[in-house]
């Protein structure tokens, strides 16, 4: 039997984050990744708030090298109206965190776990952890290649959900059940601001969704559509077919895919929004997506899974320094990971449910409330400053005038 100080089983974004600071503390660690990278991968706009995280792990100057696309900000429309406002990332709250970038997965997420390798970590690939023992002394993960042992083993395995799976504690958000068919393209008309920002256009009524424009250095743009589930089903269309249904019908999207050529085939993914009751136990840890994964409407998901990783490297550190890996020493861990899933959860549910998009498109006259949605889409979720965090997730605030009640319910 193999052993280590800590066991990771998943080698995303989240997993070779958690892995490189781990190393950097001098932990002995192992990750499991059962593909074999360079792999795609859905998720590819990242967030200024993640750029933090990426110098801690000095991984940054590589991200840069490589050539991403730089992001500066996010364009929202109204596809109805043609409504539309670009929140640019150096007019947030912070004024420190102006850019991210545009990343295709497969290279990105090669170059992270490459990074943790060259810190140490040792990475098992391609190897599927299968099953977690838990005892009184260690956390014993089973794999085909045989056991491996370690203090604490952390599940970072994104949607599959390894824990969450096993303790049937995987929850499906009930009315936010959503499909998604995506797909890469060439020509594709881009932002006419920037043309390395995204763009987001909601479109019809509740049940029909948005689309998601995200640009590349080599050409191609990433394209995607989500609706209900229900809609889709009823519409009895292909993926392929209800993603072309869709664009036609959009005012804002159509013009901007008129001479677009497609790379490769439209794939699509269903009920991705789910969370779990707890987010960590007696020598065990979730992190990112294998914990709780919400609408990507807002790019959230792989600032969530590097920011998660930081938080449970220092809950980790905090485990070694007391010899102590039981629940409770990851309660603070827990309570933090709730705080962000619930402010990108207000935050979305406001997009979908009220006309708060309005709100966001209109925000130019209203300098702080700008500022303050930008510093959201920006990542920056723990800012004390931030009335509309308090506001959204029900504590008040200076937002909280007739106005902008009115609109958010
Ligand atoms: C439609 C859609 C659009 C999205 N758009 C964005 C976006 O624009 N920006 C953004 O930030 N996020 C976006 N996301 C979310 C993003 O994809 C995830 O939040 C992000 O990948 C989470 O990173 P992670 O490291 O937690 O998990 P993952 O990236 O899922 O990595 C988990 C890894 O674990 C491995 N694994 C799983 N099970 C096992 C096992 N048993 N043994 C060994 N290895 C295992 C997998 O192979 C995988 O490599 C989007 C999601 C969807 C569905």
């Amino acid at each position: 039997m193999q052993s280590f100080d800590v066991t990771i089983i998943g080698g995303g974004p989240g997993g070779s984050t958690l892995g490189a600071l781990l190393a950097q503390q001098g932990r002995r660690v192992c990750i499991i990744e059962r593909d074999t990278f360079p792999r795609f991968r859905i998720g590819e706009s990242l967030l200024p708030f993640s750029i933090d995280i990426f110098a801690k792990t000095g991984v940054l100057p590589k991200i840069h090298d490589a050539g991403f696309m730089v992001k500066h900000g996010a364009r929202f429309v109204i596809d109805e109206s043609l409504e539309e406002e670009c929140f640019w990332f150096k007019n947030g709250l912070d004024k420190d965190h102006p850019y991210a970038f545009q990343v295709q997965r497969a290279a990105f997420d090669e170059l992270l776990l490459d990074h943790a390798r060259e810190l140490g970590v040792t990475v098992h690939q391609p190897l599927q952890a299968d099953e977690l023992r838990v005892s009184d002394d260690a956390a014993v993960v089973t794999t085909p290649a045989g056991e491996i042992s370690a203090k604490i083993v952390c599940d970072v395995s994104g949607r599959w959900t390894f824990l969450s799976t096993r303790q049937r504690q995987r929850k499906i958000h009930p009315s936010h059940r959503k499909v998604t068919a995506f797909g890469h393209f060439k020509n594709v008309v881009r932002c006419e601001q920037d043309p390395g920002n995204i763009i987001i256009a909601r479109f019809g009524d509740s049940r029909m969704g948005w689309f998601w424009l995200i640009p590349f250095t080599d050409g191609t743009t990433s394209v995607g559509v989500v609706a209900d589930a229900g809609y889709f089903a009823e519409s009895g269309l292909s993926a392929g077919e209800f993603f072309e249904r869709s664009i036609s019908a959009s005012r804002s999207i159509a013009p901007r895919m008129r001479n677009a050529e497609l790379c490769g085939a439209i794939r699509a993914e269903s009920d991705f929004s789910y969370t779990s009751d707890r987010h960590a136990g007696d020598r065990w840890i979730k992190v990112g997506d294998a914990g709780a994964f919400i609408d990507p409407v807002f790019s959230s998901g792989v600032f969530l899974s590097t920011k998660a990783a930081e938080l449970a490297a220092e809950a980790i550190s905090r485990a070694f320094d007391a010899n102590d890996f039981s629940a409770a020493m990851f309660a603070d861990y827990e309570a933090r990971i709730r705080h962000g899933t619930k402010v990108f959860w207000a935050f979305i549910d406001a997009f979908y449910n009220r006309d708060f998009l309005k709100q966001m498109v209109t925000s130019r006259r209203r300098p702080l409330l700008q500022s303050s949605i930008t510093s959201l889409l920006a990542g920056d979720i723990y800012n004390e400053n931030n009335n509309l965090i308090s506001f959204l997730t029900g504590k008040g605030g200076a937002f909280a005038d007739s106005e902008t009640q009115a609109l958010l319910g």
